[in-house]
């Protein structure tokens, strides 16, 4: 039966941090995972260039009904350290915007790094292994798994939320936690798109493809960056990032003219150009396909000089406060992320290690800790994953 120090579950982000850093600490570490192959997620971030930390990256970046629980462990490991480490094993890589850093080449570039140092370090990788029961030990915690039994002082938990079930995503983690007394926080997907089902969906449809820079608001949080129209309703960086605070029957609300005062900008239209058609006024600032769309969807398009002020009020609100009530998001089939998850009331801000089984870690998305879209994500499956492996 072999025993070692640490077991970590889930060869993910966070957990091929923590075993390479536990192992650098001389912790005799086994990494196992279900799947057949390590790190899909990061595989598959960033459109394949793994946006892997952000360099403004700050606790405010973060969801969680504890909003204080992940300031320790980022302060304790920044995204200055990941990117010393990207540096250090010359992986080209480049600020896409708004501090995102994206690889210039591949995201394999991020889990071959990880890979190379958990095996210079000595954690050994066990994939397509699975852990059928738990059982706490007197000195730690005894595996029956498909490799057999397994008993090991500390147990780390890093088998991430529910999104993308297709790249080895279960709700294993939540389970673990049941098990040894952890509350958990209803789980939903975030960084989502919205689906459309009334009216607007054939807007939607017929301007699919169309991205448009805008300001997007929901429940006090409000993002400005693109929407993108799409066959089954919105997405886009704006929409993620909205998605995150949106609740069942909220209406998003989203500023298409970010840059002018609407009312203001339709007023100065209609004096100084009164014989110019809405339309065409629209098409210098959407693309003509869209100015043409909302124009026949909206309003009915005639020279500026024909519109009364109250008809012109009515066209800058549409413009500015559109009121979209989505029927729902994608869910976890497309989610980049799951919110919500472990109560990190239970677990301590320092260690990660369990308050309510001692030995018991959990590190990254298992976690009620969820980023911002940029990085941010990544950044927590760091810096959680170093924070427990200083411990385990
Ligand atoms: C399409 C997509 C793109 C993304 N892009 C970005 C990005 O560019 N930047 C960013 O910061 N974040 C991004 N994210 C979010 C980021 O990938 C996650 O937040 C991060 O991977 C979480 O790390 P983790 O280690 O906690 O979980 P994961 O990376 O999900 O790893 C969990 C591991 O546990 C294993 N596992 C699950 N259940 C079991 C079980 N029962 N037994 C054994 N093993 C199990 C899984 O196979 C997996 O290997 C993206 C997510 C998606 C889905």
């Amino acid at each position: 039966m072999p025993v070692t120090d640490v077991v970590i579950i889930g060869a993910g982000a966070a957990g091929l941090m923590c075993a390479l850093t536990a192992a650098n600490r001389g912790r005799k570490v086994m990494l196992i995972d279900h799947a057949n192959k390590p790190g899909k997620k990061i595989l598959m971030s960033g459109g394949g260039r793994c946006n892997f930390t952000n360099m403004y990256t700050e606790p405010g970046n973060f969801l969680s009904q504890n909003p204080h629980f992940c300031k320790s462990a980022l302060a304790r490991y920044t995204q200055w350290d990941f990117i010393e480490m990207v540096g250090k094993h010359g992986v080209p890589y480049h600020e896409k915007k708004l501090g995102q850093l994206f690889c210039d080449n591949k995201s394999s570039d991020i889990l071959e790094m990880l890979l190379d140092e958990c095996q210079k370090a000595g954690a050994s990788l066990h994939m397509d292994t699975s852990v059928q029961q738990i059982e706490k030990t007197e000195t730690g915690y005894s595996l029956n798994t498909t490799l057999g039994t397994l008993d090991c002082t500390s147990l780390v938990i890093a088998t991430g939320g529910l999104s993308i079930p297709t790249l080895g995503a279960t709700g294993f983690g939540y389970q673990v936690g049941k098990q040894f007394g952890h509350a958990l926080l209803p789980t939903r997907a975030g960084l989502v798109p919205f689906t459309i089902t009334d009216q607007l969906k054939e807007l939607c449809g017929e301007l699919s493809g169309t991205s448009v820079d805008c300001l997007v608001s929901c429940n006090d949080m409000s993002f400005r960056e693109n929407i993108l129209f799409t066959h089954r309703g919105l997405s886009g960086p704006a929409i993620l990032q909205i998605s995150s605070f949106w609740h069942p029957g909220d209406a998003v609300e989203i500023n298409l003219l970010p840059d002018h005062d609407a009312a203001q900008w339709l007023a100065e239209q209609q004096s100084e150009r009164p014989n110019s058609e809405l339309k065409t006024l629209l098409g210098e600032i959407f693309t003509k396909k869209m100015a043409t769309l909302i124009a026949e969807h909206w309003f009915v398009s005639r020279p500026m000089k024909q519109y009364t002020h109250a008809e012109l009020a009515d066209i800058a609100n549409r413009l500015a406060c559109w009121q979209v009530v989505p029927a729902g998001t994608e869910g976890y089939r497309t989610a980049e992320v799951t919110l919500g998850g472990i109560d990190t009331r239970e677990v301590s801000s320092k260690t990660m290690e369990s308050l309510k089984s001692p030995g018991l870690y959990f590190i990254g998305e298992v976690l009620d800790v969820s980023g911002h879209l940029g990085g941010f994500n990544f950044q927590w499956a760091w810096a959680s994953a170093y924070a427990a492996a200083q411990y385990v």
